[in-house]
Protein backbone atom coordinates (compact mmCIF):
# COMPACT_ATOMS: atom_id res chain seq x y z
CA UNK A 1 0.00 0.00 0.00
CA UNK A 2 3.16 2.52 0.36
CA UNK A 3 2.09 3.83 -2.96
CA UNK A 4 -0.86 5.15 -2.10
CA UNK A 5 -1.60 9.03 -0.79
CA UNK A 6 -1.88 9.94 2.91
CA UNK A 7 -4.62 12.55 3.72
CA UNK A 8 -6.50 13.40 6.79
CA UNK A 9 -9.25 15.18 5.30
CA UNK A 10 -11.73 14.42 1.97
CA UNK A 11 -13.86 16.21 0.86
CA UNK A 12 -16.49 13.81 -1.30
CA UNK A 13 -19.43 14.28 -3.49
CA UNK A 14 -18.43 17.20 -5.69
CA UNK A 15 -20.80 17.49 -8.52
CA UNK A 16 -18.61 19.89 -10.37
CA UNK A 17 -15.06 20.65 -9.23
CA UNK A 18 -13.51 23.52 -11.05
CA UNK A 19 -9.39 23.87 -10.90
CA UNK A 20 -9.08 26.84 -12.79
CA UNK A 21 -5.93 25.60 -14.49
CA UNK A 22 -2.87 28.24 -15.22
CA UNK A 23 -2.31 26.94 -18.55
CA UNK A 24 -6.00 25.64 -19.62
CA UNK A 25 -5.75 22.30 -21.92
CA UNK A 26 -7.83 24.40 -24.57
CA UNK A 27 -10.35 27.35 -24.86
CA UNK A 28 -13.48 25.05 -24.49
CA UNK A 29 -15.58 26.47 -21.45
CA UNK A 30 -14.65 22.92 -19.59
CA UNK A 31 -10.77 23.29 -20.17
CA UNK A 32 -10.43 27.07 -19.32
CA UNK A 33 -12.09 25.92 -15.87
CA UNK A 34 -10.60 22.63 -15.63
CA UNK A 35 -13.66 20.65 -14.64
CA UNK A 36 -14.20 17.59 -12.94
CA UNK A 37 -17.73 15.97 -12.58
CA UNK A 38 -18.33 13.64 -10.05
CA UNK A 39 -15.31 14.84 -8.00
CA UNK A 40 -13.55 14.50 -4.77
CA UNK A 41 -10.42 16.63 -2.92
CA UNK A 42 -8.31 14.70 -0.41
CA UNK A 43 -5.97 17.35 2.02
CA UNK A 44 -3.29 16.59 4.23
CA UNK A 45 -2.28 19.39 6.92
CA UNK A 46 -4.54 22.29 4.65
CA UNK A 47 -2.64 21.29 1.46
CA UNK A 48 -4.31 19.80 -1.50
CA UNK A 49 -2.68 16.04 -1.64
CA UNK A 50 -4.76 14.19 -4.52
CA UNK A 51 -7.56 15.54 -6.07
CA UNK A 52 -9.96 13.91 -9.31
CA UNK A 53 -12.88 12.04 -9.96
CA UNK A 54 -14.30 10.44 -6.32
CA UNK A 55 -13.47 6.96 -7.45
CA UNK A 56 -10.04 7.62 -8.50
CA UNK A 57 -9.16 9.62 -4.84
CA UNK A 58 -10.59 6.85 -3.01
CA UNK A 59 -8.36 4.24 -4.63
CA UNK A 60 -5.83 6.56 -4.16
CA UNK A 61 -5.82 7.51 -1.17
CA UNK A 62 -4.84 5.51 2.46
CA UNK A 63 -8.19 5.40 4.55
CA UNK A 64 -6.75 4.63 7.48
CA UNK A 65 -5.44 8.06 8.39
CA UNK A 66 -8.34 9.61 7.04
CA UNK A 67 -9.75 11.63 10.51
CA UNK A 68 -12.59 13.54 8.62
CA UNK A 69 -15.02 13.35 5.42
CA UNK A 70 -17.00 16.48 4.34
CA UNK A 71 -19.69 15.92 1.98
CA UNK A 72 -20.11 18.25 -0.84
CA UNK A 73 -23.71 17.60 -1.19
CA UNK A 74 -23.54 17.21 -5.36
CA UNK A 75 -22.64 20.89 -5.26
CA UNK A 76 -19.80 23.18 -7.10
CA UNK A 77 -16.51 23.59 -5.47
CA UNK A 78 -14.19 26.75 -6.50
CA UNK A 79 -11.17 28.07 -5.28
CA UNK A 80 -12.02 30.62 -2.95
CA UNK A 81 -13.06 33.62 -4.84
CA UNK A 82 -10.48 36.35 -4.23
CA UNK A 83 -11.23 40.27 -4.43
CA UNK A 84 -8.40 41.62 -5.10
CA UNK A 85 -9.05 45.76 -4.63
CA UNK A 86 -11.40 47.11 -1.47
CA UNK A 87 -11.12 50.21 0.42
CA UNK A 88 -12.17 47.67 3.38
CA UNK A 89 -10.86 50.06 6.16
CA UNK A 90 -12.91 53.30 5.17
CA UNK A 91 -16.01 54.55 7.13
CA UNK A 92 -18.82 52.67 4.87
CA UNK A 93 -21.47 55.18 5.19
CA UNK A 94 -21.72 59.10 4.74
CA UNK A 95 -22.19 59.38 0.92
CA UNK A 96 -25.68 60.03 0.69
CA UNK A 97 -25.11 63.66 -0.39
CA UNK A 98 -23.25 62.42 -3.38
CA UNK A 99 -25.54 59.75 -4.55
CA UNK A 100 -28.58 61.71 -4.49
CA UNK A 101 -26.84 64.59 -6.48
CA UNK A 102 -25.86 62.26 -8.99
CA UNK A 103 -29.01 60.26 -9.24
CA UNK A 104 -31.62 63.47 -8.74
CA UNK A 105 -29.23 66.36 -10.09
CA UNK A 106 -26.91 65.43 -12.73
CA UNK A 107 -23.85 65.93 -10.94
CA UNK A 108 -21.12 63.74 -11.92
CA UNK A 109 -18.31 61.95 -9.68
CA UNK A 110 -15.20 63.94 -10.75
CA UNK A 111 -17.23 67.59 -9.86
CA UNK A 112 -18.16 66.10 -6.80
CA UNK A 113 -14.74 65.54 -5.81
CA UNK A 114 -13.79 68.68 -7.03
CA UNK A 115 -15.97 70.59 -4.17
CA UNK A 116 -13.99 68.84 -1.34
CA UNK A 117 -17.41 65.65 -1.62
CA UNK A 118 -16.66 62.36 -2.50
CA UNK A 119 -13.47 60.66 -1.07
CA UNK A 120 -12.69 63.69 0.88
CA UNK A 121 -16.40 63.15 2.81
CA UNK A 122 -15.08 59.64 3.33
CA UNK A 123 -11.56 61.23 4.56
CA UNK A 124 -13.40 63.55 7.32
CA UNK A 125 -15.62 60.47 8.14
CA UNK A 126 -13.24 57.65 8.52
CA UNK A 127 -10.78 60.34 10.52
CA UNK A 128 -13.39 61.14 13.23
CA UNK A 129 -14.88 57.46 13.56
CA UNK A 130 -13.64 55.75 16.69
CA UNK A 131 -11.79 52.68 16.04
CA UNK A 132 -14.38 49.80 17.68
CA UNK A 133 -16.93 51.34 15.24
CA UNK A 134 -14.62 50.78 12.30
CA UNK A 135 -13.66 47.67 13.65
CA UNK A 136 -17.26 46.36 13.71
CA UNK A 137 -18.39 47.44 10.15
CA UNK A 138 -15.09 45.42 9.16
CA UNK A 139 -16.43 42.54 10.79
CA UNK A 140 -19.73 42.81 9.10
CA UNK A 141 -18.52 44.01 5.29
CA UNK A 142 -16.06 40.22 5.93
CA UNK A 143 -18.73 38.35 6.72
CA UNK A 144 -20.89 40.05 3.76
CA UNK A 145 -17.79 38.63 1.39
CA UNK A 146 -17.80 35.05 2.85
CA UNK A 147 -21.30 34.81 2.69
CA UNK A 148 -20.48 35.24 -1.34
CA UNK A 149 -17.85 32.67 -1.41
CA UNK A 150 -14.93 34.99 -1.02
CA UNK A 151 -11.59 33.64 0.91
CA UNK A 152 -9.26 36.46 0.55
CA UNK A 153 -9.36 40.30 0.13
CA UNK A 154 -7.09 42.86 -0.58
CA UNK A 155 -7.52 46.10 1.62
CA UNK A 156 -6.65 49.45 1.59
CA UNK A 157 -5.94 52.59 3.46
CA UNK A 158 -5.65 55.93 1.99
CA UNK A 159 -9.08 57.90 3.92
CA UNK A 160 -6.51 59.47 6.23
CA UNK A 161 -3.80 61.37 4.25
CA UNK A 162 -1.51 61.90 6.96
CA UNK A 163 1.00 59.25 8.55
CA UNK A 164 -0.59 58.58 12.00
CA UNK A 165 -4.35 57.49 10.21
CA UNK A 166 -2.96 55.81 7.33
CA UNK A 167 -0.93 53.59 10.24
CA UNK A 168 -4.15 53.57 11.96
CA UNK A 169 -6.09 52.15 9.32
CA UNK A 170 -3.98 49.50 8.47
CA UNK A 171 -3.77 48.21 12.20
CA UNK A 172 -7.13 48.10 11.75
CA UNK A 173 -6.72 45.73 8.92
CA UNK A 174 -4.19 43.61 10.62
CA UNK A 175 -6.76 43.70 13.12
CA UNK A 176 -9.39 42.05 11.17
CA UNK A 177 -7.06 39.87 9.45
CA UNK A 178 -6.13 38.59 13.14
CA UNK A 179 -9.89 38.22 14.18
CA UNK A 180 -11.80 37.24 11.01
CA UNK A 181 -10.80 33.72 9.28
CA UNK A 182 -10.86 36.13 6.35
CA UNK A 183 -7.18 36.72 4.81
CA UNK A 184 -6.66 40.37 3.93
CA UNK A 185 -3.80 41.76 2.04
CA UNK A 186 -3.11 45.18 3.31
CA UNK A 187 -2.32 48.00 1.19
CA UNK A 188 -1.08 51.28 1.52
CA UNK A 189 -2.79 53.94 -0.62
CA UNK A 190 -1.85 57.37 -1.92
CA UNK A 191 -5.11 58.24 -2.60
CA UNK A 192 -5.24 62.38 -3.18
CA UNK A 193 -3.76 65.25 -2.15
CA UNK A 194 -5.38 66.82 1.25
CA UNK A 195 -7.29 70.04 0.39
CA UNK A 196 -4.63 71.93 3.04
CA UNK A 197 -1.83 70.75 0.60
CA UNK A 198 -3.18 71.96 -2.07
CA UNK A 199 -0.67 74.61 -2.96
CA UNK A 200 2.04 72.15 -1.44
CA UNK A 201 2.12 69.06 -3.78
CA UNK A 202 5.22 68.71 -3.86
CA UNK A 203 5.93 68.35 -0.32
CA UNK A 204 3.63 66.59 0.13
CA UNK A 205 4.83 64.15 -1.96
CA UNK A 206 8.06 64.07 0.03
CA UNK A 207 5.98 63.81 3.33
CA UNK A 208 4.27 60.46 1.63
CA UNK A 209 8.05 59.29 0.67
CA UNK A 210 9.77 59.81 3.82
CA UNK A 211 7.00 59.86 6.26
CA UNK A 212 4.18 57.96 5.73
CA UNK A 213 5.79 54.97 4.21
CA UNK A 214 8.04 54.28 6.18
CA UNK A 215 5.79 54.60 9.60
CA UNK A 216 3.31 52.29 7.28
CA UNK A 217 5.76 50.07 6.27
CA UNK A 218 5.59 47.14 8.84
CA UNK A 219 1.72 46.74 8.31
CA UNK A 220 1.74 47.06 4.08
CA UNK A 221 2.26 44.38 1.73
CA UNK A 222 1.18 46.72 -1.05
CA UNK A 223 1.31 50.02 -2.58
CA UNK A 224 -1.03 51.77 -4.53
CA UNK A 225 -2.19 55.17 -5.92
CA UNK A 226 -4.91 57.38 -7.94
CA UNK A 227 -3.29 58.55 -10.81
CA UNK A 228 -6.24 60.59 -12.21
CA UNK A 229 -6.91 64.20 -12.90
CA UNK A 230 -8.62 64.51 -9.76
CA UNK A 231 -5.67 63.13 -7.48
CA UNK A 232 -1.64 62.34 -8.52
CA UNK A 233 -0.44 63.20 -11.67
CA UNK A 234 1.72 60.45 -13.64
CA UNK A 235 4.62 61.74 -12.36
CA UNK A 236 3.99 61.96 -8.81
CA UNK A 237 2.61 58.30 -9.29
CA UNK A 238 5.80 56.88 -10.42
CA UNK A 239 7.53 58.73 -7.78
CA UNK A 240 5.19 57.11 -5.14
CA UNK A 241 5.17 53.57 -6.82
CA UNK A 242 9.73 53.56 -6.82
CA UNK A 243 9.54 54.17 -3.47
CA UNK A 244 7.05 51.76 -2.22
CA UNK A 245 8.74 48.91 -4.53
CA UNK A 246 11.97 50.01 -3.28
CA UNK A 247 10.99 48.83 -0.08
CA UNK A 248 9.35 45.64 -1.31
CA UNK A 249 5.93 46.23 -1.78
CA UNK A 250 3.48 44.86 -4.42
CA UNK A 251 2.93 47.54 -6.75
CA UNK A 252 -1.04 48.70 -8.03
CA UNK A 253 -2.47 51.82 -9.26
CA UNK A 254 -6.00 53.24 -9.71
CA UNK A 255 -5.61 54.46 -13.56
CA UNK A 256 -7.48 55.68 -16.35
CA UNK A 257 -11.07 56.00 -14.68
CA UNK A 258 -12.35 59.00 -14.36
CA UNK A 259 -10.97 60.20 -17.97
CA UNK A 260 -8.23 59.41 -20.39
CA UNK A 261 -5.35 60.26 -18.79
CA UNK A 262 -2.89 58.13 -20.03
CA UNK A 263 -1.92 56.69 -16.71
CA UNK A 264 -1.55 53.02 -18.22
CA UNK A 265 0.35 54.12 -21.11
CA UNK A 266 2.79 55.65 -17.88
CA UNK A 267 2.75 53.07 -15.15
CA UNK A 268 2.27 49.49 -17.20
CA UNK A 269 5.84 48.67 -16.51
CA UNK A 270 6.35 50.29 -12.88
CA UNK A 271 2.76 48.02 -11.32
CA UNK A 272 2.42 44.46 -11.02
CA UNK A 273 -1.54 45.03 -11.39
CA UNK A 274 -2.96 48.30 -12.74
CA UNK A 275 -6.72 48.92 -11.65
CA UNK A 276 -10.02 50.70 -13.23
CA UNK A 277 -9.06 50.91 -17.40
CA UNK A 278 -12.56 52.29 -17.83
CA UNK A 279 -11.04 55.27 -20.28
CA UNK A 280 -7.47 52.82 -21.35
CA UNK A 281 -6.34 53.61 -24.96
CA UNK A 282 -5.28 51.71 -27.47
CA UNK A 283 -1.67 52.48 -26.55
CA UNK A 284 -2.43 51.63 -23.06
CA UNK A 285 -3.68 48.07 -23.99
CA UNK A 286 -0.62 47.42 -26.05
CA UNK A 287 1.76 48.37 -22.83
CA UNK A 288 -0.52 45.81 -20.36
CA UNK A 289 0.31 43.45 -23.19
CA UNK A 290 3.81 43.82 -23.21
CA UNK A 291 4.44 44.26 -19.84
CA UNK A 292 2.12 41.47 -19.11
CA UNK A 293 0.89 43.96 -16.35
CA UNK A 294 -2.84 41.90 -14.49
CA UNK A 295 -6.00 44.36 -15.05
CA UNK A 296 -8.46 44.37 -12.05
CA UNK A 297 -12.18 45.81 -13.50
CA UNK A 298 -15.01 47.02 -11.58
CA UNK A 299 -18.32 46.50 -13.30
CA UNK A 300 -20.32 47.09 -10.04
CA UNK A 301 -18.78 50.73 -9.84
CA UNK A 302 -19.39 51.73 -13.28
CA UNK A 303 -22.75 50.51 -12.99
CA UNK A 304 -23.36 52.81 -9.38
CA UNK A 305 -21.40 55.92 -10.90
CA UNK A 306 -23.08 55.35 -14.93
CA UNK A 307 -19.41 55.30 -16.15
CA UNK A 308 -18.16 53.46 -19.18
CA UNK A 309 -17.18 49.66 -18.12
CA UNK A 310 -13.87 48.34 -18.88
CA UNK A 311 -12.87 47.12 -22.52
CA UNK A 312 -13.30 43.49 -20.63
CA UNK A 313 -13.86 41.57 -23.79
CA UNK A 314 -10.90 43.81 -25.93
CA UNK A 315 -8.48 42.76 -22.95
CA UNK A 316 -9.60 38.83 -23.23
CA UNK A 317 -9.03 39.16 -26.83
CA UNK A 318 -5.31 40.74 -26.04
CA UNK A 319 -4.72 38.05 -23.65
CA UNK A 320 -4.44 40.39 -21.01
CA UNK A 321 -5.79 38.40 -17.43
CA UNK A 322 -7.63 40.55 -15.26
CA UNK A 323 -9.29 40.40 -12.23
CA UNK A 324 -12.84 41.67 -11.43
CA UNK A 325 -13.38 42.94 -8.21
CA UNK A 326 -15.83 44.96 -6.41
CA UNK A 327 -13.41 47.97 -5.58
CA UNK A 328 -15.48 47.97 -2.36
CA UNK A 329 -15.84 51.71 -1.01
CA UNK A 330 -19.11 53.79 0.35
CA UNK A 331 -18.64 56.51 -2.28
CA UNK A 332 -18.60 54.88 -6.09
CA UNK A 333 -19.05 50.89 -5.29
CA UNK A 334 -20.66 50.12 -2.05
CA UNK A 335 -21.24 46.47 -3.04
CA UNK A 336 -19.98 43.25 -0.90
CA UNK A 337 -21.08 40.89 -3.53
CA UNK A 338 -18.62 39.36 -6.38
CA UNK A 339 -21.94 37.13 -7.13
CA UNK A 340 -23.53 40.58 -8.13
CA UNK A 341 -20.22 41.46 -9.58
CA UNK A 342 -20.03 38.22 -11.94
CA UNK A 343 -23.74 38.90 -12.72
CA UNK A 344 -22.64 42.48 -14.32
CA UNK A 345 -19.34 41.30 -15.80
CA UNK A 346 -22.01 38.72 -17.95
CA UNK A 347 -24.95 41.11 -18.66
CA UNK A 348 -23.14 44.84 -19.09
CA UNK A 349 -19.63 43.30 -20.35
CA UNK A 350 -20.69 40.35 -21.77
CA UNK A 351 -17.65 38.60 -20.59
CA UNK A 352 -17.65 34.56 -21.39
CA UNK A 353 -18.93 32.73 -18.23
CA UNK A 354 -15.72 30.89 -17.91
CA UNK A 355 -13.59 33.55 -18.05
CA UNK A 356 -15.83 35.53 -15.53
CA UNK A 357 -15.02 32.35 -13.19
CA UNK A 358 -11.26 32.83 -13.82
CA UNK A 359 -11.50 36.28 -13.16
CA UNK A 360 -12.57 35.78 -9.65
CA UNK A 361 -10.11 33.01 -8.98
CA UNK A 362 -6.94 32.97 -10.63
CA UNK A 363 -6.88 36.37 -11.65
CA UNK A 364 -7.43 38.15 -8.78
CA UNK A 365 -4.23 36.16 -6.95
CA UNK A 366 -1.95 36.89 -9.83
CA UNK A 367 -2.50 40.41 -9.55
CA UNK A 368 -1.98 40.08 -5.70
CA UNK A 369 1.61 37.78 -5.91
CA UNK A 370 -0.19 34.55 -4.54
CA UNK A 371 -1.17 32.47 -7.40
CA UNK A 372 1.27 29.76 -6.33
CA UNK A 373 -0.60 28.92 -3.53
CA UNK A 374 -4.50 30.07 -3.87
CA UNK A 375 -6.67 31.03 -6.78
CA UNK A 376 -6.17 27.29 -8.15
CA UNK A 377 -6.78 24.03 -6.67
CA UNK A 378 -3.95 21.49 -7.69
CA UNK A 379 -1.90 19.34 -5.82
CA UNK A 380 0.45 21.22 -3.12
CA UNK A 381 -2.03 24.34 -3.51
CA UNK A 382 -3.57 25.65 0.20
CA UNK A 383 -7.16 23.85 0.12
CA UNK A 384 -8.89 27.56 0.21
CA UNK A 385 -11.97 26.55 -1.42
CA UNK A 386 -15.54 27.29 -1.25
CA UNK A 387 -18.35 25.19 -2.24
CA UNK A 388 -21.97 26.16 -3.52
CA UNK A 389 -25.17 24.48 -3.26
CA UNK A 390 -25.81 24.47 -7.10
CA UNK A 391 -26.18 21.98 -9.69
CA UNK A 392 -24.66 24.13 -12.79
CA UNK A 393 -21.32 26.27 -12.24
CA UNK A 394 -23.34 28.77 -14.57
CA UNK A 395 -25.43 30.22 -11.80
CA UNK A 396 -22.78 31.70 -9.90
CA UNK A 397 -23.38 34.39 -12.75
CA UNK A 398 -26.95 34.29 -13.04
CA UNK A 399 -28.02 35.12 -9.45
CA UNK A 400 -27.82 38.58 -9.44
CA UNK A 401 -26.41 39.00 -5.76
CA UNK A 402 -28.39 36.07 -4.18
CA UNK A 403 -25.54 34.48 -2.58
CA UNK A 404 -26.32 30.29 -2.76
CA UNK A 405 -25.60 28.31 0.20
CA UNK A 406 -21.85 28.71 0.45
CA UNK A 407 -19.26 26.55 2.37
CA UNK A 408 -16.02 27.84 2.88
CA UNK A 409 -12.37 26.27 3.62
CA UNK A 410 -9.71 27.86 4.40
CA UNK A 411 -6.26 25.96 5.00
CA UNK A 412 -8.67 22.91 5.48
CA UNK A 413 -10.94 23.96 7.95
CA UNK A 414 -14.52 24.94 7.49
CA UNK A 415 -14.96 28.37 8.60
CA UNK A 416 -18.10 29.50 7.27
CA UNK A 417 -20.97 27.57 7.03
CA UNK A 418 -25.07 27.21 6.87
CA UNK A 419 -24.73 31.40 6.67
CA UNK A 420 -22.54 31.06 9.92
CA UNK A 421 -19.23 32.56 10.62
CA UNK A 422 -17.69 29.62 12.46
CA UNK A 423 -15.63 30.56 15.24
ZN1 LIG B 1 -10.37 51.64 -5.68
Amino acid sequence: MSSQTNADLIIFNIKQLLTVPHKPSGEEENDLLGLVEGAAIALSEGRIVFLGKEEEVRAQVNPSLIKLEIDAGGGVVTPCLMDCHTHLSGFPYGRADDFTARVYKDSDYANIARKGGGILTTVRETRACPEERLLSYGKRILNEFMRHGVGTIEGKSGYSLDASGELRQLKLLDQLDKSHPMSIFPTYLAHMVPPEKKEQRESYLTYIIHEILPQVLPFARGIDVFCDPIAFNREESLQILKAGTEKGLLASAHVDQTAPFQAVEALASSATSLSHLENISEEGIAQMKAQNTVGIVFPSCSFHLDLPFAPANRLLREGIDFALSTDWNPGSSPCSSLLFVAYLAAKKMKMPPAQIIRSLTLHPARALGLDQEIGHLGLGYKADLSIFQLDDWRDLITQCSNPPGVTVIKNGKTVWANDCLLK
